[in-house]
């Protein structure tokens, strides 16, 4: 290992090298953060100095006999030790190599910043943070050589050793970098988050102030704070505070603190513009580090550069309580009773009914709060009526979960056992986005004035290059879909449908009843369509486990599956049964006939190209135009995206990823239970591989490609679809104003990095 590394040349890896300050700077350097130049005088080169100057076993030996508990003892022994540090000469290769990067820096010179660098330091386990020496403001070769052997010695300051010995870190095991970096004149400084460091929510704040960033990070000044919401993009609050001094650099070592004029104490220190540039630098970091970051930063005229990057480490979602006065918490709007996933966004309150049974719903009234284990089929005509869902069971995709964001009602899913801590008739306030229910009728903030007037946002839809389609479920949703402006229906779940007619596919070709199904089919479809002239609507046959057939009239016939997620469903179960599957067609054909020119049919659960192959010819033998009919896949199963060129091979005219199974296949997580809600991971790099591989295929083959399930409605996910070439996604009728956003900014982010490219 080298004694200095130029953050270039940096890896994760090299941490043991860099420490965590300069890993995290050269890991930001590769991911194409403006961060000022800098190089590292690696560990090993701290190392090489304690063997070649021979004082090795002398420091280690002090330290070793050190009482940490003895105040007197630790201050002594530190400062011996540190003496000891500054005493020896640096030897000649690594003041020479130390020299000859300061020169690389610049002509004359530069100011640079000579910062400590643990190598255990912002580990999550162990941070050092701030434990060792940081000497800003450093000019010429004598004073850097000198600051170096200075950080290296703070490594035996007293706190620092009084803390490592009480983590149980063995001195001889920790080693420390120096980070020489470029200093920065800041004409403005400060730090952000880039995720609320409390809620998590995605709000970035920005504190700002005047000078270098060390009035910030110190405490000695109130800095202006500004929010910026990540799903709107703009500056939601801000509150410019009096600003009192600022600290600049002085002379050749140091900084001082200076009064600011009057103008200064008030002015804004940022712009909206500002603001927005930063947090999309934040928004870069955290998504790489996949968790939100405490971001140092400074603007230099037009240049604004990032300093450094941590994880936050206090975003902690409350516990759930367990019950009684000992469990129950403060909540932002009162006593939360019980904690879930917030699935369907929205605040209301209302008097619980426990519905155990779908023979309770009867007792359910309008405004009502469903408190249930799980929804099911059957309860869909109490859930219209209700103000609020709540639920025992489920994650983001289960059925509570889906019906209730398309009636539109908030929901709470996988509280675990609400229905055991809510008691009927008790008054509740359920906060569907932020998974919460109080006790009592609490009164929600008014919502936050939208930041563009809905008049002004209808009288300029924002225009993609990515279609941006909406999902139905309920055909009574339909005109609230498309009253989104959405480019069509990515997705008509039929099943939905099918569920709420009471009776099973099944009991109706028993009973001689087929021509009843098919009109129903037929004019709940057709809901649909009419809703969205001449804009794509994707039917999905049926995909219904067996389970959720069983409650309804010919349900004692479906066979009982071990596990029905894994089962019978889908279009593996169409294609065993004829005549469920010729029903559903003849309601598809009677519909082209009738002109409906822009339904295309997609098929669920396929796993295989065969399937398609068969299905098609099942229709094509039942009288469909099938070359001319739109006919594509749900890539919901690895297999299916693993083997998505001989789908297209196979004749598919689109693929649509159907992520709320994709997720739970490609993981082994079961979508609907709530214990391992945490690790359904719609992120995952194995995902996001089967993802990303399957739409290179789709875009060199020209097949469209889309996105259907619940990660279609998160604007990071469809960032990164975006980015990765979808054609078009579709999101639930809630999300789809925040989804086109999110696609509008990536695709201008993108022509805009295209544009300077090419300047
Ligand atoms: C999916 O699996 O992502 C999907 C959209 O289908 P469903 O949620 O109906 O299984
Ligand atoms: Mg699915």
């Amino acid at each position: 290992m080298p004694n200095v590394l130029w953050l270039e040349e940096i890896k994760k890896e090299d941490i043991i090298s860099v420490g965590g300050k300069g890993a995290s700077l050269g890991e930001m350097t590769a991911i194409g953060l403006p961060v000022p130049k800098a190089f590292v005088v690696t560990a090993q080169a701290f190392r090489r100095f304690l063997i070649e100057t021979g004082i090795e076993e002398e420091l280690f030996r002090r330290l070793e006999r050190l009482d940490v508990d003895d105040n007197g003892a630790l201050e002594s022994v530190s400062r011996e030790v540190q003496d000891i540090v500054l005493a020896a000469e640096m030897p000649d290769q690594i003041r020479q190599e130390i020299v000859e990067a300061y020169a690389r820096m610049g002509a004359d010179g530069t100011v640079v910043a000579v910062r400590s660098s643990a190598t255990a330091e912002d580990l999550p386990d162990a941070s050092f943070a701030g434990q060792q020496e940081t000497f800003l403001n450093i000019l010429g070769e004598t004073d850097l050589l000198d600051a170096v052997q200075r950080c290296w010695a703070s490594l035996y300051g007293a706190r620092a050793i009084y803390y490592r010995a009480k983590q149980g870190f063995d001195d001889r095991s920790v080693n420390i970098a120096v980070v020489v970096q470029e200093l920065i004149g800041s004409e403005k400084s400060g730090v952000m988050f880039t995720s609320h460091p409390v809620t998590g929510e995605p709000l970035t704040i920005v504190e700002g102030s005047w000078g270098l960033g060390e009035a910030v990070v110190s405490g000695s000044v109130s800095p202006d704070n500004y929010v910026f919401d990540l799903r709107s993009g703009r500056v939601v609050d801000r509150l410019i505070a009096e600003k009192e001094i600022m600290i600049i650099p002085e002379g050749r070592h140091g900084t001082k603190t200076v009064n600011l004029s009057a103008k200064q104490r008030t002015a804004p220190v940022l712009s909206d513009a500002e603001v927005a540039r930063l947090a999309t630098l934040g928004k870069i970091a955290e998504d790489h580090y996949d968790i939100p970051q405490d971001v140092e930063w400074a603007i230099v005229g037009d240049d604004v550069f990032i300093l450094q990057s941590r994880p936050i480490t206090t975003i902690k979602r409350p516990e759930i309580p367990h019950g009684g006065a000992a469990g129950q918490q403060k909540g932002v709007l009162g006593v939360v009773l019980v904690e879930g996933q917030g699935a369907s966004p929205g605040v209301a309150s209302g008097r619980v009914v426990i519905v155990r049974d779908v023979k309770d719903t009867s007792a359910v009234k309008d405004g009502d709060i469903l408190v249930t284990k799980m929804t099911n089929p059957d309860m869909v005509p109490a859930m219209r009526r209700v103000s609020a869902i709540v639920t025992d069971e489920g994650g983001m995709t289960c059925h509570a979960a889906i019906v209730s964001r398309e009636l539109g009602t908030p929901a709470v899913v996988g509280t675990k056992k609400a229905t055991k801590l809510l008691k009927d008739g008790q008054i509740v306030t359920v906060d569907g986005e932020k998974g919460l229910i109080y006790d009592g009728a609490v009164q929600a903030p008014a919502p936050a004035a939208p930041a563009v007037a809905p008049a002004a946002a209808a009288a300029a839809p924002v225009i993609t290059g990515t279609l941006v389609k909406v999902n139905v479920s309920l055909p009574e949703a339909a005109q609230r879909a498309a009253a989104t402006g959405a480019d069509g229906v990515g997705l008509l779940r039929i099943e939905h449908l099918i569920l709420g007619l009471a009776k099973t596919p099944g009991w109706y070709i028993e009973n001689g009843e087929e021509e009843t199904f098919i009109a129903e089919l037929y004019g709940g479809i057709k809901t649909v369509l009419d809703a969205f002239p001449g804009k794509p609507v994707w039917v999905r046959t049926l995909d219904a486990p067996t389970d959720e057939f069983r409650n309804m009239e010919g349900g004692e016939n479906e066979p009982i599956e071990h596990n029905p997620m894994l089962g019978w469903r889908g279009i593996r179960r169409d294609l065993r049964s004829p005549d469920q599957f010729r029903l559903q067609v003849e309601a598809f054909k009677r519909l082209w006939a009738a002109g409906y020119n822009n339904l295309g049919l997609m098929f669920p659960m396929v796993n295989h190209p065969n399937e398609f192959v068969k299905a098609r010819a099942m229709m094509k033998e039942w009288g469909v135009d099938v070359e001319n009919a739109t006919l594509g896949v749900m890539i919901e199963i690895p297999s299916s995206a693993i083997l998505i060129e001989d789908f297209i091979r196979a004749g598919i005219r689109f693929a649509s990823f159907g992520t709320n199974d994709l997720i739970q296949y490609t993981l082994a997580i079961d979508r609907n239970n709530e214990h391992v809600a945490d690790m359904y991971q719609p992120k995952h790099p194995a995902v996001l591989r089967l993802i990303d591989y399957a739409i290179g295929v789709c875009r060199e083959n020209g097949v469209e490609c889309s996105i259907c399930g619940q990660a279609g409605s998160d604007p990071d996910m469809v960032t990164w679809l975006v980015e990765h070439g979808i054609s078009s996604v579709s999101a639930n009728i809630d999300a789809v104003p925040r989804i086109r956003e999110a696609v509008a900014r990536k695709e201008q982010q993108i022509l805009l990095d295209a544009a300077r490219r090419n300047a």
